[in-house]
């Protein structure tokens, strides 16, 4: 759809020449959509995989050894930061780095507890910008309640980076009896979403200045942790939640139509969008459906427990906006249809390529 694919010169030859992602790495491998699906298939599953790495949730939910006598699971996370530039409104690589991990250990319903971070920085970087970073990081870890406990830091020459990267792997606990996944959700269960979709990816946009206009859009990201726990106290059988990011909306509840095996029908009307963002996104031709988030969280419940949940994202900031987007239904299974505002029906599918690179 958005993305702007390199169409391969032919010059008269008599063969079509392949596609030039198929035997590099493309901005594309890094959108969270189909072309990283594809990736992890073709590349990483057949070298690497384990039933953790096939569970394909937001964490790895590992058990306890039993002769430790513990309850409970572990849940297991780690990502990359590579956003540009590292400030942007609402937040910057430090912030994101915490919160991006943090949220998806969360996501299995766990409290998470510890985290590591790892540095890449280049030769040149000032000394003060990674102090602001530190600062936003500890700000943001407090903020979660979760302690860095381990860290690493290596440099590269000039040119060999873009200033900074960062690493966090996140650890979380699972209390025994919760059973939250992408491949939970249920036909029959309500869909709800705790606030505004496409304020970070639009956000990061605004701060590269390729937007061409002035903008006050500020970025979502924040840890969601102590929200989940308010949902999963008020709706203990919650069956999924996952944080909408890259790929946004639309490729986030693909991913979970897939691991259930359930359709979905998405009420466009019902979900919330900035109308600055809305203005943003018409402008640059982008679907805000497709648009990452970084504090926003899809809660897919059973509908008796719909209610409890809602309430319990609406007494917390960032779920303030919280509202029902739609219902699982039986059919078609691994399929997300979107009822538009005009009252017609359609596919809403996955990203397909890069939107909008070097968002987080
Ligand atoms: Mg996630």
């Amino acid at each position: 759809m958005m993305e702007k694919q390199e169409t391969p010169s032919f010059d008269g030859a008599a063969c079509p020449v392949p596609l030039p992602h198929q035997g590099e790495i493309v901005m594309g491998h890094g959108s969270g959509g189909r072309m990283t699906q594809d990736l992890i298939r073709r590349v990483f599953l057949p070298a690497l995989e384990s039933p953790e790495l096939l569970q394909a949730n937001d964490a790895a939910s590992l058990s306890l050894p039993a002769a430790a006598g513990l309850n409970g699971r572990l849940s297991v996370s780690t990502d990359s930061h590579i956003v540009a530039p590292l400030f942007f409104p609402g937040g910057d690589i430090g912030r994101l780095a915490v919160c991006g991990t943090v949220n998806d250990v969360a996501m299995l319903g766990a409290q998470p507890l510890y985290l590591t971070a790892g540095f890449i920085l280049e030769e040149g970087l000032a000394i003060e910008v990674l102090e602001k970073v530190a600062r936003s990081m500890e700000g943001a870890a407090r903020e979660a309640g979760v302690r860095l406990v381990a860290g690493d830091t290596k440099v590269v020459e000039r040119g060999k980076a873009d200033g900074l990267f960062i690493n966090t792997t996140g650890i979380g606990w699972i209390p025994e009896g919760r059973q939250v996944g992408g491949e939970q959700a249920r036909p029959g269960d309500a869909v709800l979403l705790s606030g505004t979709m496409g304020d970070h990816g639009i956000a990061v946009l605004g701060a590269r200045g390729d937007l061409g206009f002035e903008t006050r859009i500020v970025s979502d990201v924040a840890p969601l942790n102590r929200m989940i726990e308010d949902i999963l106290l008020a709706a203990p059988h919650t069956h999924v939640l996952r944080d909408p990011t890259r790929g946004g909306l639309a490729t986030t509840l693909n991913e979970i139509a897939v691991q259930s095996q359930v359709g979905m029908m998405i009420d466009e009307e019902s979900v919330p969008i900035q109308t600055a963002v809305r203005s943003a996104c018409e402008m640059l031709g982008f679907d805000p459906l497709y648009v990452a988030n970084e504090g926003k969280v899809i809660v897919i419940v059973p509908e008796e427990e719909a209610g409890a949940a809602l309430e319990a994202m609406k007494s917390h900031p960032a779920g303030s906006l919280a509202t029902r987007i739609g219902r699982i239904t039986p059919a078609p299974a691994r399929r997300v249809l979107l009822k538009t505002s005009l009252g017609s029906t359609r596919l809403l599918d996955v990203l397909a390529g890069e939107m909008l690179p070097r968002i987080c």
